[in-house]
């Protein structure tokens, strides 16, 4: 039987066969969800820190100089 949660409950720690340690996993609809140590492992932090560096700068960072540079 999976485990029930309340639904507050958004992570909880589990023995993960893959880590081969516990470690925190998502809980999806109040029962165990993926291991987050797992997944950020497929996916590549860099990349996506560099993906929103660029939105970041492009939303606010360039405009706003840009406006302060203008008179
Ligand atoms: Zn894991």
């Amino acid at each position: 039987m999976p485990e029930h949660f309340t639904k507050n409950t958004i992570s909880a720690t589990f023995w993960c066969n893959k880590c081969g340690k516990a470690t925190m996993h998502r809980v999806d609809d109040r029962r165990r969800g993926p291991c987050m140590v797992c997944m950020e492992r497929l996916i590549p932090s860099p990349a996506v820190a560099k993906v929103s560096v660029a939105e970041q700068s492009a939303l606010f960072g360039d405009s706003l100089v840009r406006d302060r540079r203008g008179d």
